[in-house]
């Protein structure tokens, strides 16, 4: 069952997908990825043909490797830019790796190559760690050091090990850097997608992150999912609680109200202060006579806790299903209305009291 209590229990992963997080990765793995290539594919070719202007020119193995390797990866990138497939995440992941590889054979094979080629091996490694995740950075990190040990070793012996140690300790330097760096980032994305959600007074969640809730049991409802029930919540005469004692003492009474609602819903159920003085809970799995009975019973006890807080107040509740049939429910702003409607008529007939339109 899904779980609603907080802001803070899905807040972070809300924000992640309902901030399109899978379509940016995506959308990065295409345009970084496929750019990277066509990019690394053309300085391979650069480098190539001027060491032929230079005089110098590779061994024709070499070169034909490199024209080879380009072409095909150059290819692959073009591919990556224009196509509007959604990648499987094997392939997003095996595609540092990959490029590692690649990245290795001209760069070792040969027994003069130009000693910087190994920086070419900081691209999939820096691109796995800001786009892809931290195992996958790493995993690359590993395999580029470990090809290159056997095919730099093998080429051009000591020099070689000479040029895997410095290439190998700066991956790791740079995959440790990034991956921290990206590791921050998300801390604060997922600190600021919880805030964005709260309530800075009660602690519950705002109501964005209540506008959220609902919007996910509406389409769980049209999946087949059970009903669910909305119940609005507002504190009588809560003016003069604010004109008689001050807004400190009508703060605290919020703060109070806030935590006595929390506490009386179960851990399914969402609890939000959605304006100044309302409040609003999303009973998940509810069907109309549990959402009436809960409402005259949250009535109910308010009115027996609060009795005996330093300034007592009473509630207002208008509750509201959703009818069904399944996937021809009510949406969310029409439960929110009906919900409105109905605690205005418990306002009407005398507040303290609980009105119910099922
Ligand atoms: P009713 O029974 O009809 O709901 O009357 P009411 O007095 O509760 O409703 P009204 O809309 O007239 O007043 C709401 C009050 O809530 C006015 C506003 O100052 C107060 N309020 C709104 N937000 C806050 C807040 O964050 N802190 C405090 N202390 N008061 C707030
Ligand atoms: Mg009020
Ligand atoms: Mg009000």
């Amino acid at each position: 069952m899904t779980e609603l209590r907080t802001a803070n229990a899905s807040a972070p992963e809300a924000l992640a997908d309902g901030s399109g997080g899978a379509d940016s990765r995506q959308w990065a793995v295409k345009n970084v990825g496929g750019g990277l290539m066509i990019a690394a594919s053309a300085l391979v070719v650069l480098i190539t043909v001027l060491y032929d202007v230079r005089g110098e020119p590779f061994p024709a193995l070499t070169r034909h490797v490199n024209f080879g390797l380009s072409a095909c990866v150059a290819a692959l990138g073009i591919y990556l830019l224009r196509t509007r497939r959604r990648l499987p995440g094997w392939l997003a992941n095996s595609m540092p790796s990959t490029a590692a590889i690649l990245i290795c054979l001209p760069t070792s094979m040969d027994e003069s190559p130009d000693e910087l080629g190994p920086l070419l091996l900081t691209w999939p490694v820096t691109f796995s760690a800001a786009v892809l995740t931290a195992r996958v950075a790493w995993v690359t990190a590993g395999i580029a050091a470990l090809v290159f040990a056997a095919l730099a070793s093998l080429n051009r012996g000591v020099d070689g090990v000479v040029l895997w140690i410095e290439a190998s300790a700066s991956l790791v330097v740079v995959c440790w850097m990034v991956v921290r760096v990206q590791g921050q980032a998300l801390r604060l994305r997922e600190a600021l997608a919880r805030l964005a959600r709260t309530d800075a007074l009660t602690g519950l969640t705002n109501r964005r992150g209540f506008d959220e809730a609902l919007a996910r049991e509406h389409a769980r409802r049209g999946r087949g999912g059970p009903p669910w029930a909305v119940l609005l919540v507002d504190i009588d005469h809560f003016k003069l609680v604010n004109d008689s004692w001050g807004h400190q003492a009508g703060d605290e009474t919020l703060r109070r109200l806030g935590a006595l609602l929390y506490s009386s819903f179960r851990a399914t159920d969402l609890v939000g202060r959605i304006g100044g003085e309302e409040f609003a809970v999303l009973l998940a799995d509810c069907g109309p006579e549990d959402a009436a009975a809960q409402a005259h019973g949250l009535c109910e006890t308010v009115r027996t806790h609060a009795r005996d807080w330093e300034h007592p107040i009473t509630v207002s509740v208008g509750a509201a299903t959703d009818p069904g049939p399944v996937g021809n429910g009510s949406s969310p702003t029409e439960l929110m209305a009906e919900a409105d409607t109905a605690l205005y008529a418990a306002k009407a007939a005398g507040r303290d009291q609980a009105v119910a339109r099922v």
